[in-house]
């Protein structure tokens, strides 16, 4: 089993009703590695940074089993920034700032131990730099899972449209579902999505959950419902991160496993917005995920008499 992510480490200023951060570490790779590593013993990462990222980020990435020999430094420029500002019902949020910054002209470098890896998450990231991770690996892992959002549907659909046709799993939300698709129905959505290429569909909602879609199947996930949510930054990220972690290390990629995948996913997207950032990520015990999974089957399980 190995695992690698290429997606982005970042800066990002987030507002949201209960407080706000001028500059706190994020990112889709950093999220995604965070949880995976929960589940797995290593998540090696291919990213890229400026040299204002501080050594002891790299440091806390790697006491917690992130692989960094993929994670570039950039010397005399700026890592990737990210502002975004939530809304009353934390469910919808507003982009304020994208500042590529290194990600202009990132070249994805995979070192030679990183090779021959099984699972492999294109994050949330340029598609063309998707798509170079995947031509430069030399055998196609087992199971490529892929993320992206509206920003790069916007500037970027072709491109898109060309690393989706090739990968086996695409996780979004359902607005961009509803955007990739121009259908409203979910259900179109996911078929007109994996017409695309895809042969599994993830559609996230928040706090309404998550559904897994495959061929003529559906399998629905809740969300935990949670007295308070501080911060959703990172949850679809740190969901991915639990859902591909799950799979690489139980290595069993039927729909049937991927059920339970989801399920580990949204227990620690759970956990993400409990705090701001990857701060309730970077303390989180795997005696309390464990707990806060059975609280997932405790939440669906009834027992029905039919005649
Ligand atoms: P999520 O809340 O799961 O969508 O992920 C939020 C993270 O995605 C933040 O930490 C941002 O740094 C990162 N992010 C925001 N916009 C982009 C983008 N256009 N491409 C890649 N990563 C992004």
């Amino acid at each position: 089993m190995s695992l690698l992510v290429v997606g982005t480490v970042a800066f990002d200023a987030l507002e949201t009703p209960f407080g706000k951060r001028d500059k706190i570490i994020g990112g889709s790779a950093t999220y995604f590695s965070l949880a995976a590593t929960f589940f797995t013993q290593q998540a090696n990462l291919v990213a890229v940074v400026g040299d204002d990222f501080e050594q002891s980020d790299i440091e806390m990435m790697q006491s917690r089993g992130i692989g960094t020999e993929g994670l570039q430094i950039k010397a005399g420029e700026k890592s990737f920034f990210w502002s975004g500002r939530y809304h009353e019902d934390m469910n919808t949020r507003d982009t304020l700032v994208t500042d590529l910054n290194v990600l202009a002209d990132f070249d994805p470098q995979i070192p030679d131990s990183y090779q021959g890896c099984e699972y492999l998450m294109l994050g949330n990231l340029t598609p063309t730099v998707q798509m170079q991770v995947l031509d430069r690996l030399k055998e196609r892992p087992k199971l490529v899972v892929m993320d992206t959002m509206n920003f790069w549907m916007e500037i970027a659909m072709d491109d898109l449209k060309k690393i989706m046709a090739r990968v086996d799993v695409l996780s979004i939300n359902d607005e961009e579902a509803r955007q990739l698709s121009g259908e409203y129905s979910l259900v179109k959505a996911a078929r007109a999505i994996m017409a695309m290429g895809p042969k599994f569909l993830i559609i996230k909602k928040g706090e309404h959950g998550a559904l897994l879609f495959h061929g003529n199947e559906a399998f629905f996930a809740p969300a935990l419902p949670l007295e308070e949510v501080f911060d959703p930054t990172g949850a679809g990220d740190s969901f991915a991160g639990g859902f591909l972690g799950y799979l690489a290390a139980t290595g069993d990629t039927s729909f049937e496993n991927m059920k339970r995948a989801v399920i580990n996913g949204s227990a620690i997207a759970s956990f993400c917005v409990e705090k701001f950032g990857p701060e309730r990520l970077a303390e989180l015990t795997k005696k309390e995920l464990n707990n806060r999974i059975q609280e997932f089957v405790d939440l669906v399980q009834f027992d029905i008499d039919l005649d």
